[in-house]
Protein backbone atom coordinates (compact mmCIF):
# COMPACT_ATOMS: atom_id res chain seq x y z
CA UNK A 1 0.00 0.00 0.00
CA UNK A 2 2.48 2.68 0.79
CA UNK A 3 3.80 2.35 -3.01
CA UNK A 4 1.35 5.11 -3.64
CA UNK A 5 1.36 7.11 -0.59
CA UNK A 6 3.47 9.92 -0.24
CA UNK A 7 4.01 10.77 3.43
CA UNK A 8 6.72 13.19 3.65
CA UNK A 9 6.25 14.89 7.27
CA UNK A 10 2.54 15.72 7.12
CA UNK A 11 2.37 17.38 10.51
CA UNK A 12 4.56 19.85 9.11
CA UNK A 13 2.01 20.76 6.20
CA UNK A 14 0.10 23.86 5.82
CA UNK A 15 -3.68 23.18 6.73
CA UNK A 16 -4.84 23.49 2.80
CA UNK A 17 -2.09 20.42 1.81
CA UNK A 18 -3.48 18.66 4.90
CA UNK A 19 -6.88 19.07 3.99
CA UNK A 20 -6.19 17.80 0.20
CA UNK A 21 -3.37 15.31 1.12
CA UNK A 22 -3.65 14.65 5.21
CA UNK A 23 -4.49 10.29 5.64
CA UNK A 24 -4.78 9.47 2.18
CA UNK A 25 -3.94 5.95 2.46
CA UNK A 26 -4.32 4.11 -1.06
CA UNK A 27 -4.86 0.50 -2.37
CA UNK A 28 -2.83 -1.24 -3.87
CA UNK A 29 -4.89 0.13 -7.37
CA UNK A 30 -3.37 3.78 -6.91
CA UNK A 31 -6.65 5.36 -7.08
CA UNK A 32 -6.52 9.40 -7.14
CA UNK A 33 -9.89 9.70 -4.92
CA UNK A 34 -10.04 8.31 -1.54
CA UNK A 35 -11.22 4.56 -1.92
CA UNK A 36 -14.72 3.76 -0.50
CA UNK A 37 -14.32 0.38 1.55
CA UNK A 38 -18.32 0.16 1.60
CA UNK A 39 -17.72 -3.39 3.90
CA UNK A 40 -19.18 -4.21 7.38
CA UNK A 41 -16.56 -6.88 8.07
CA UNK A 42 -13.51 -8.38 7.52
CA UNK A 43 -11.89 -11.60 6.03
CA UNK A 44 -8.72 -13.54 7.42
CA UNK A 45 -6.03 -15.21 5.13
CA UNK A 46 -6.28 -18.21 7.92
CA UNK A 47 -7.00 -18.59 11.92
CA UNK A 48 -3.87 -17.30 13.26
CA UNK A 49 -4.43 -14.22 11.39
CA UNK A 50 -7.79 -13.76 12.98
CA UNK A 51 -6.61 -15.34 16.30
CA UNK A 52 -3.50 -12.74 16.15
CA UNK A 53 -6.18 -9.80 15.62
CA UNK A 54 -8.31 -9.97 18.13
CA UNK A 55 -5.15 -10.55 20.51
CA UNK A 56 -4.31 -7.13 19.35
CA UNK A 57 -0.61 -8.89 18.23
CA UNK A 58 -1.36 -7.43 14.82
CA UNK A 59 -2.56 -4.60 13.33
CA UNK A 60 -5.68 -4.80 11.03
CA UNK A 61 -9.75 -3.90 11.01
CA UNK A 62 -11.77 -7.02 12.42
CA UNK A 63 -15.27 -5.32 12.52
CA UNK A 64 -16.88 -2.11 11.29
CA UNK A 65 -17.80 -0.99 14.47
CA UNK A 66 -13.94 -1.12 15.60
CA UNK A 67 -13.07 0.52 12.30
CA UNK A 68 -12.57 1.18 8.81
CA UNK A 69 -10.33 2.31 6.15
CA UNK A 70 -12.01 5.04 5.14
CA UNK A 71 -13.11 6.01 8.73
CA UNK A 72 -9.34 6.22 9.63
CA UNK A 73 -8.59 8.18 6.43
CA UNK A 74 -11.06 10.60 8.03
CA UNK A 75 -9.58 10.33 11.48
CA UNK A 76 -5.77 11.08 9.86
CA UNK A 77 -7.02 14.51 8.06
CA UNK A 78 -8.86 15.95 10.95
CA UNK A 79 -6.25 14.72 13.50
CA UNK A 80 -3.45 16.37 11.65
CA UNK A 81 -5.64 19.50 10.46
CA UNK A 82 -6.53 20.03 14.47
CA UNK A 83 -2.70 19.03 15.31
CA UNK A 84 -4.20 16.08 18.33
CA UNK A 85 -2.81 13.23 19.26
CA UNK A 86 -5.64 11.48 18.29
CA UNK A 87 -9.06 11.34 16.35
CA UNK A 88 -12.45 9.01 16.83
CA UNK A 89 -14.92 9.74 13.91
CA UNK A 90 -18.39 8.88 14.87
CA UNK A 91 -22.00 9.08 13.51
CA UNK A 92 -23.21 12.44 14.34
CA UNK A 93 -21.81 15.89 16.09
CA UNK A 94 -23.72 15.00 19.21
CA UNK A 95 -22.82 11.26 19.17
CA UNK A 96 -19.46 13.18 19.80
CA UNK A 97 -20.34 15.28 22.39
CA UNK A 98 -22.23 12.76 24.26
CA UNK A 99 -19.07 10.09 24.05
CA UNK A 100 -16.40 12.80 24.83
CA UNK A 101 -18.42 13.31 27.90
CA UNK A 102 -19.93 10.16 29.12
CA UNK A 103 -16.30 8.27 28.16
CA UNK A 104 -15.22 9.78 31.26
CA UNK A 105 -18.18 10.39 33.33
CA UNK A 106 -19.84 8.62 36.74
CA UNK A 107 -22.19 8.79 39.28
CA UNK A 108 -21.10 12.06 41.83
CA UNK A 109 -19.08 13.77 39.09
CA UNK A 110 -19.74 17.44 37.96
CA UNK A 111 -19.94 19.23 35.02
CA UNK A 112 -19.31 23.06 34.34
CA UNK A 113 -20.81 24.69 31.23
CA UNK A 114 -20.88 28.17 29.28
CA UNK A 115 -24.60 28.53 29.64
CA UNK A 116 -25.27 29.72 25.92
CA UNK A 117 -25.37 25.97 24.69
CA UNK A 118 -26.28 24.47 21.33
CA UNK A 119 -29.99 22.85 21.80
CA UNK A 120 -29.12 19.21 21.93
CA UNK A 121 -25.76 20.11 24.21
CA UNK A 122 -28.05 21.30 26.54
CA UNK A 123 -30.19 18.72 26.61
CA UNK A 124 -27.14 16.21 27.08
CA UNK A 125 -25.99 18.25 29.95
CA UNK A 126 -28.98 19.64 32.08
CA UNK A 127 -31.40 16.20 31.60
CA UNK A 128 -29.36 13.16 30.40
CA UNK A 129 -26.42 13.03 32.44
CA UNK A 130 -27.98 13.87 35.65
CA UNK A 131 -30.35 10.84 35.37
CA UNK A 132 -26.78 8.82 35.92
CA UNK A 133 -26.18 10.95 38.61
CA UNK A 134 -23.91 13.32 37.12
CA UNK A 135 -24.83 16.99 38.84
CA UNK A 136 -24.23 20.43 36.37
CA UNK A 137 -23.71 24.15 36.59
CA UNK A 138 -24.17 26.87 34.15
CA UNK A 139 -22.14 30.07 34.23
CA UNK A 140 -21.92 33.26 32.35
CA UNK A 141 -19.10 31.99 29.92
CA UNK A 142 -17.86 35.46 29.93
CA UNK A 143 -17.41 36.11 33.02
CA UNK A 144 -14.34 34.33 35.05
CA UNK A 145 -15.35 34.89 38.66
CA UNK A 146 -18.12 33.18 37.25
CA UNK A 147 -16.22 29.85 36.12
CA UNK A 148 -13.55 30.14 39.06
CA UNK A 149 -17.08 29.98 41.85
CA UNK A 150 -18.48 27.15 39.55
CA UNK A 151 -15.35 24.60 39.75
CA UNK A 152 -15.30 22.54 42.05
CA UNK A 153 -13.13 19.69 43.44
CA UNK A 154 -15.46 17.32 42.02
CA UNK A 155 -15.78 19.46 38.85
CA UNK A 156 -14.45 16.27 35.93
CA UNK A 157 -15.58 18.42 32.73
CA UNK A 158 -15.67 21.95 31.96
CA UNK A 159 -17.39 22.37 28.71
CA UNK A 160 -18.38 25.30 26.57
CA UNK A 161 -19.03 26.52 22.96
CA UNK A 162 -16.99 29.38 21.53
CA UNK A 163 -18.64 31.17 19.44
CA UNK A 164 -21.99 30.05 21.20
CA UNK A 165 -25.34 29.40 18.90
CA UNK A 166 -26.91 31.47 18.30
CA UNK A 167 -25.93 34.51 20.14
CA UNK A 168 -22.18 34.05 18.82
CA UNK A 169 -20.67 34.86 21.85
CA UNK A 170 -17.22 34.62 22.04
CA UNK A 171 -15.49 33.03 25.55
CA UNK A 172 -11.71 33.39 26.14
CA UNK A 173 -10.62 29.60 25.83
CA UNK A 174 -7.23 30.18 27.87
CA UNK A 175 -8.92 31.89 30.61
CA UNK A 176 -11.46 29.16 30.87
CA UNK A 177 -8.75 26.36 30.73
CA UNK A 178 -6.60 27.97 33.36
CA UNK A 179 -9.25 27.70 35.51
CA UNK A 180 -10.44 24.21 35.09
CA UNK A 181 -6.66 22.70 34.97
CA UNK A 182 -5.98 23.92 38.29
CA UNK A 183 -8.86 22.09 39.35
CA UNK A 184 -7.85 19.00 37.39
CA UNK A 185 -10.77 19.08 35.05
CA UNK A 186 -10.98 18.45 31.81
CA UNK A 187 -11.83 20.73 29.35
CA UNK A 188 -14.20 19.92 26.14
CA UNK A 189 -14.79 22.65 23.64
CA UNK A 190 -17.50 22.61 21.19
CA UNK A 191 -15.69 24.19 18.01
CA UNK A 192 -18.43 23.54 15.31
CA UNK A 193 -19.14 27.15 14.76
CA UNK A 194 -15.60 28.14 14.54
CA UNK A 195 -14.38 25.14 12.90
CA UNK A 196 -10.60 24.19 12.98
CA UNK A 197 -9.52 26.90 9.83
CA UNK A 198 -10.18 29.93 12.11
CA UNK A 199 -9.57 28.21 15.68
CA UNK A 200 -7.72 25.26 17.09
CA UNK A 201 -8.59 25.31 21.16
CA UNK A 202 -6.00 23.49 21.61
CA UNK A 203 -3.39 25.87 20.96
CA UNK A 204 -5.17 27.66 23.86
CA UNK A 205 -4.96 24.30 26.10
CA UNK A 206 -8.36 22.55 25.52
CA UNK A 207 -7.71 18.93 26.13
CA UNK A 208 -11.01 17.63 23.54
CA UNK A 209 -12.27 19.57 20.74
CA UNK A 210 -15.30 18.09 19.11
CA UNK A 211 -17.23 18.70 15.93
CA UNK A 212 -20.11 17.93 13.98
CA UNK A 213 -18.83 17.24 10.32
CA UNK A 214 -22.15 17.24 9.05
CA UNK A 215 -22.09 21.28 9.30
CA UNK A 216 -18.85 22.78 7.84
CA UNK A 217 -17.18 19.85 7.02
CA UNK A 218 -19.92 18.43 4.46
CA UNK A 219 -20.53 22.25 3.74
CA UNK A 220 -23.67 21.31 1.13
CA UNK A 221 -26.34 19.19 3.41
CA UNK A 222 -25.45 15.88 2.39
CA UNK A 223 -24.40 13.35 5.30
CA UNK A 224 -24.06 13.21 9.17
CA UNK A 225 -20.94 12.75 10.87
CA UNK A 226 -19.15 13.82 13.69
CA UNK A 227 -15.07 13.57 15.28
CA UNK A 228 -13.25 13.68 18.59
CA UNK A 229 -10.23 15.03 19.01
CA UNK A 230 -7.71 14.20 22.21
CA UNK A 231 -4.84 12.79 23.37
CA UNK A 232 -3.67 9.29 22.69
CA UNK A 233 -3.97 7.77 26.59
CA UNK A 234 -7.89 9.19 26.40
CA UNK A 235 -8.97 7.79 22.84
CA UNK A 236 -7.35 4.23 24.35
CA UNK A 237 -8.70 4.47 27.45
CA UNK A 238 -12.32 5.62 27.55
CA UNK A 239 -12.90 6.72 24.48
CA UNK A 240 -12.57 3.50 22.06
CA UNK A 241 -13.94 1.33 24.91
CA UNK A 242 -16.98 3.39 25.04
CA UNK A 243 -17.81 4.00 21.78
CA UNK A 244 -16.82 0.74 20.39
CA UNK A 245 -19.42 -1.18 22.95
CA UNK A 246 -21.86 1.46 22.60
CA UNK A 247 -22.04 1.85 18.49
CA UNK A 248 -22.43 5.01 17.06
CA UNK A 249 -20.24 3.89 14.06
CA UNK A 250 -19.87 6.64 11.01
CA UNK A 251 -20.99 5.28 7.73
CA UNK A 252 -17.87 4.11 5.60
CA UNK A 253 -19.71 6.25 2.66
CA UNK A 254 -20.25 9.45 5.26
CA UNK A 255 -16.57 9.51 5.56
CA UNK A 256 -15.63 9.60 1.76
CA UNK A 257 -17.92 12.61 1.56
CA UNK A 258 -16.47 14.13 4.51
CA UNK A 259 -13.12 13.44 3.33
CA UNK A 260 -13.91 14.93 -0.45
CA UNK A 261 -15.93 17.79 1.58
CA UNK A 262 -12.43 18.82 3.75
CA UNK A 263 -10.64 19.30 0.33
CA UNK A 264 -12.72 22.74 0.03
CA UNK A 265 -12.84 23.59 3.93
CA UNK A 266 -10.26 26.47 3.80
CA UNK A 267 -11.78 27.57 0.16
CA UNK A 268 -15.72 27.46 1.67
CA UNK A 269 -14.91 29.03 5.30
CA UNK A 270 -12.80 31.78 3.93
CA UNK A 271 -15.52 33.08 1.63
CA UNK A 272 -18.43 32.34 3.48
CA UNK A 273 -16.88 34.02 6.22
CA UNK A 274 -15.28 37.46 4.24
CA UNK A 275 -19.46 37.27 3.18
CA UNK A 276 -20.72 36.85 6.40
CA UNK A 277 -18.66 40.16 7.56
CA UNK A 278 -19.80 42.37 4.94
CA UNK A 279 -23.47 41.14 5.88
CA UNK A 280 -23.48 42.08 9.34
CA UNK A 281 -21.64 45.11 8.84
CA UNK A 282 -25.05 45.67 5.81
CA UNK A 283 -27.37 45.03 8.51
CA UNK A 284 -25.74 46.88 11.22
CA UNK A 285 -27.02 49.89 9.16
CA UNK A 286 -30.39 48.57 8.04
CA UNK A 287 -33.44 49.99 9.54
CA UNK A 288 -35.47 47.77 11.68
CA UNK A 289 -32.63 45.69 13.10
CA UNK A 290 -31.91 46.11 16.39
CA UNK A 291 -28.64 44.45 17.65
CA UNK A 292 -26.13 42.48 14.85
CA UNK A 293 -23.97 40.14 16.69
CA UNK A 294 -21.08 38.95 14.39
CA UNK A 295 -17.46 38.09 16.20
CA UNK A 296 -15.48 40.37 14.55
CA UNK A 297 -17.82 43.39 14.14
CA UNK A 298 -16.39 46.24 16.05
CA UNK A 299 -20.04 46.40 17.94
CA UNK A 300 -19.57 43.00 19.17
CA UNK A 301 -18.95 42.45 23.09
CA UNK A 302 -16.43 40.32 23.06
CA UNK A 303 -14.99 41.68 19.93
CA UNK A 304 -10.84 42.11 20.80
CA UNK A 305 -10.78 38.78 22.20
CA UNK A 306 -12.90 37.27 18.87
CA UNK A 307 -9.93 38.89 17.00
CA UNK A 308 -6.89 37.40 19.17
CA UNK A 309 -8.81 33.94 18.60
CA UNK A 310 -10.39 33.61 15.76
CA UNK A 311 -8.71 34.15 12.40
CA UNK A 312 -11.97 35.20 10.74
CA UNK A 313 -15.66 36.15 12.33
CA UNK A 314 -17.24 33.17 10.71
CA UNK A 315 -19.87 32.47 8.53
CA UNK A 316 -22.83 33.02 11.19
CA UNK A 317 -24.31 36.03 11.62
CA UNK A 318 -27.14 36.66 14.40
CA UNK A 319 -29.22 39.83 14.73
CA UNK A 320 -32.35 41.34 16.48
CA UNK A 321 -35.37 42.70 14.74
CA UNK A 322 -37.33 45.39 16.23
CA UNK A 323 -40.94 43.63 16.33
CA UNK A 324 -40.63 40.49 18.17
CA UNK A 325 -41.58 36.70 16.59
CA UNK A 326 -44.48 38.62 14.51
CA UNK A 327 -41.32 40.79 12.67
CA UNK A 328 -38.84 38.42 12.03
CA UNK A 329 -41.63 35.92 10.53
CA UNK A 330 -42.25 38.19 8.31
CA UNK A 331 -38.74 38.88 7.29
CA UNK A 332 -38.48 34.72 7.04
CA UNK A 333 -41.60 35.01 4.75
CA UNK A 334 -40.21 38.00 2.31
CA UNK A 335 -37.00 36.58 2.11
CA UNK A 336 -36.17 35.41 -1.98
CA UNK A 337 -32.92 33.78 -2.22
CA UNK A 338 -31.98 32.51 1.87
CA UNK A 339 -33.43 29.53 2.42
CA UNK A 340 -35.74 29.26 6.45
CA UNK A 341 -33.74 26.19 7.77
CA UNK A 342 -31.80 25.33 10.85
CA UNK A 343 -29.43 23.38 9.44
CA UNK A 344 -25.84 25.91 9.29
CA UNK A 345 -22.57 25.28 7.81
CA UNK A 346 -23.60 24.97 4.22
CA UNK A 347 -22.85 26.14 0.77
CA UNK A 348 -26.25 27.71 0.38
CA UNK A 349 -27.50 30.53 2.99
CA UNK A 350 -29.76 28.99 5.79
CA UNK A 351 -31.58 31.65 8.17
CA UNK A 352 -33.78 30.20 11.60
CA UNK A 353 -35.77 31.64 14.11
CA UNK A 354 -34.01 29.97 17.04
CA UNK A 355 -36.60 30.90 19.62
CA UNK A 356 -39.11 28.75 17.69
CA UNK A 357 -37.14 26.34 16.31
CA UNK A 358 -33.00 25.09 17.76
CA UNK A 359 -34.01 26.73 20.88
CA UNK A 360 -38.17 25.72 21.56
CA UNK A 361 -37.30 22.73 23.72
CA UNK A 362 -35.60 24.98 26.45
CA UNK A 363 -38.59 27.25 26.84
CA UNK A 364 -38.75 30.61 28.04
CA UNK A 365 -36.88 30.87 30.41
CA UNK A 366 -33.96 29.38 29.55
CA UNK A 367 -33.73 31.55 26.57
CA UNK A 368 -34.33 34.73 28.48
CA UNK A 369 -31.03 33.74 30.59
CA UNK A 370 -29.17 33.12 27.25
CA UNK A 371 -30.28 36.33 25.90
CA UNK A 372 -32.43 34.84 22.92
CA UNK A 373 -35.01 36.89 21.98
CA UNK A 374 -38.59 36.66 20.00
CA UNK A 375 -36.64 38.68 17.03
CA UNK A 376 -34.00 37.38 16.78
CA UNK A 377 -32.67 35.63 13.65
CA UNK A 378 -29.48 33.41 13.27
CA UNK A 379 -28.04 33.45 9.65
CA UNK A 380 -25.62 30.91 8.35
CA UNK A 381 -24.06 32.53 4.85
CA UNK A 382 -23.36 30.35 2.05
CA UNK A 383 -21.60 30.97 -1.12
CA UNK A 384 -23.63 32.91 -3.21
CA UNK A 385 -22.92 36.68 -4.65
CA UNK A 386 -22.89 39.00 -1.14
CA UNK A 387 -24.65 41.02 -3.04
CA UNK A 388 -27.86 39.13 -3.79
CA UNK A 389 -27.82 38.06 -0.14
CA UNK A 390 -27.35 41.78 1.50
CA UNK A 391 -30.19 42.64 -1.14
CA UNK A 392 -32.13 39.65 -0.51
CA UNK A 393 -32.03 40.78 3.32
CA UNK A 394 -32.89 44.35 2.70
CA UNK A 395 -35.94 43.95 0.77
CA UNK A 396 -37.08 42.02 3.65
CA UNK A 397 -36.34 44.19 6.39
CA UNK A 398 -38.17 46.84 4.82
CA UNK A 399 -41.51 48.00 6.06
C1 LIG B 1 -25.17 20.79 14.81
C2 LIG B 1 -24.40 21.04 16.04
C3 LIG B 1 -24.11 19.99 16.92
C4 LIG B 1 -24.64 18.59 16.70
O1 LIG B 1 -24.21 17.98 15.54
P1 LIG B 1 -25.07 16.84 14.73
O2 LIG B 1 -24.16 16.44 13.65
O3 LIG B 1 -26.32 17.52 14.27
O4 LIG B 1 -25.37 15.75 15.69
C5 LIG B 1 -23.38 20.29 18.05
N1 LIG B 1 -22.94 21.54 18.31
C6 LIG B 1 -23.20 22.58 17.49
C7 LIG B 1 -22.68 23.92 17.84
C8 LIG B 1 -23.93 22.37 16.32
O5 LIG B 1 -24.20 23.39 15.52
Amino acid sequence: MAKYTKRQNPAGWGDATKLVRGGLDRSPHGETSEAIYLTSGYVYEDPETAERRFAGEEEGYVYGRYGNPTVTMLEERMRLLEGAEACYAVASGMSAAFGALACQLKVGDHVVASRSLFGSNYQIITAILPKFGVTYELVDGTDAKAWKQAVKPQTKCVFLETPSNPLLEVLDIQMICDIAHKAGAVVIVDNVFATPILQKPMEQGADIVFYSNTKHTDGQGRVFGGTILCSKKFKEELLKPFLRHTGPTLSPFNAWVLLKGLETLKLRIEAQSRAAATIAEALASTKGVERVYYPHHDAHAQVKLARNQMKMGGTMVSFNVAGGKTKAFEVLRKLGIIDISNNLGDTKSLITHPATTTHRNIGPEARAMMGISDGNLRLSVGLEDVDDLVGDLRQALKT
